[in-house]
């Protein structure tokens, strides 16, 4: 009899999970985990560990309600596998294939240690519909320009977004109910101010399905229209955290925009949402091609940029206090409620580096401690585009004009 373990981390869901459901089509008897690692949320924005802590509590429901039981673990990864493989013979973990360079050395070393008990680790690819081996230029090489890269995959859409039923029977093991689990930490402990007092989105699935729901009926036919206009309340999906942790399924919004973009009243947003999500695509297959950008400009000849070190210029930005109506603006939005519209992103990356001269790097710093939805691939690629030290990058001095900006994206202020 085989009995795996269903290691939960990026997707956070039952709906549509391929890692669930192959792990249930090929075992006997299925653990699903979710091992709070103490390592990495020592690092996490606190945002993120609210969002978090809301989709696993939601999980916990959720897997007792399809007669299965969601183990919580808390603390060294490879010393609470090791414990809970003990203890149910499993002889296969199931997980989705990450791609941050943290991630990838702690996975390497659990396969390691994995591999020595005789347990397989079992990769799926699950938070993109597209890895970086699967999209390569005639020549064989991955591609750096988004348009081409867009082009090429296109078509290959539709077949990469099926649809994965989720099965009815997750297989439980006949021990699951005396599996000893922990509780959550105690977010409370944290000091308020580590928060964002009006986080804007809730972690889980069922707070995603509304959002998606809400934004296919009212916001994706105007998409792109809307999509930039800084104060317009469902331009845009508002998504992207739960990308980010998989409480919804990168290949039903592609699947359901691709049906919509065959609709001539939807067409014109859904294409441009679908474009959207391939920049997500994009970054990622950067991220994997060129695991280097996490430390280093994309362009090699930027490396030697004398970026200046001003502490109260830096510190002005990130409060909010530069005195420029738009930058105050959005930056105060990001330490308020955890995110910041994509337009706003641009024009404060632009105003950081390109009129206070401070490296980009300062600015994704920031960005990673604050945003809900802060995930290395997109926020790396979004501060090398505006720094244009990046992939596709604007020319250096094509620098943004926040009042102009302003102007047209915000008129009413
Ligand atoms: P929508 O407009 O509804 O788009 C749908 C989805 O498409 C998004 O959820 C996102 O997954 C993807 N998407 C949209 N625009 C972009 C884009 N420009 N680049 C990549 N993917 C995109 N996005 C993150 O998810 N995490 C980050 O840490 C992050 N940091 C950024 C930093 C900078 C400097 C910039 C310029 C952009 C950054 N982005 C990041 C991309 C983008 O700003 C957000 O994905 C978007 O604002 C999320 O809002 P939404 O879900 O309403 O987007």
């Amino acid at each position: 009899m085989s009995i795996s373990i269903v290691w939960l981390r990026r997707n956070l869901r039952l709906d549509e999970n391929n890692v669930l459901a192959r792990a249930v089509h090929e075992s006997d008897q299925v653990v699903p985990l979710y091992l709070w690692d103490s390592v990495l949320s020592a690092n996490q924005s606190p945002n993120q560990l609210g969002f978090i802590s809301e989709s696993v509590a939601e999980l916990i429901t959720a897997f007792e309600k399809a007669g299965s039981r969601l183990v919580i673990r808390n603390g060294n990864v490879n010393d609470e596998l090791t414990k809970l493989i003990k203890e149910t013979g499993a002889t296969e973990v199931y997980i989705d294939r990450n791609y941050e360079s943290h991630e990838i050395k702690r996975d390497r070393d659990c396969k390691k240690i994995l591999a020595e008990l005789g347990v397989a680790f079992v990769e799926i690819k699950e938070n993109v519909l597209f890895d970086s081996g699967e999209v390569k230029t005639k020549e064989g090489k991955p591609y750096t320009v988004f348009t081409p890269f867009k082009k090429s995959v296109w078509e290959r859409i539709a077949a990469e977004s099926a649809e994965t039923i989720c099965p009815n029977n997750l297989k439980p093991t006949k021990n699951i109910a005396s599996l000893e689990t922990h509780t959550l930490p105690d977010l409370s402990s944290f000091e308020q101010s580590t928060f964002s007092p009006k986080r804007m989105q809730i972690g889980g699935s069922i707070e995603a399905q509304k959002s998606w729901g809400s934004f296919k009926e009212l916001g994706i036919k105007n998409y792109k229209a809307n999509r930039d206009g800084l104060a317009l309340s469902g331009g845009t999906s508002k998504l992207s955290p739960h990308l980010r942790f998989g409480t919804i399924s990168i290949r039903k919004l592609a699947r359901e925009a691709l049906l919509l973009s065959q609709d001539v009243d939807y067409s014109e947003g859904a294409n441009t949402y679908l474009s959207e999500l391939l920049w997500r695509e994009f970054y990622y297959n950067i991220l994997m091609s060129f695991p280097e950008v996490e430390y280093s400009a994309f362009q090699k000849k930027y490396d030697g940029i004398r970026w200046q070190q001003n502490d109260i210029f830096l510190e002005a930005w990130k409060s909010g206090k530069t005195g420029v109506p738009i930058i105050d603006a959005a930056m105060r939005e990001l330490i308020e409620t955890g995110w910041m519209h994509n337009r706003a992103r641009m024009i404060v990356a632009s105003f950081l580096t390109k009129d206070l001269l401070i490296s980009w790097q300062e600015g994704e710093l920031h960005f990673m401690r604050w945003l809900t939805d802060g995930d290395i691939a997109q926020n790396n690629g979004g501060w090398q585009w505006s720094a244009s030290t990046g992939t596709d990058a604007q020319p250096y001095y094509r620098i943004f004009n926040p009042y102009l900006q302003a102007k047209r994206f915000d008129p009413d202020g």
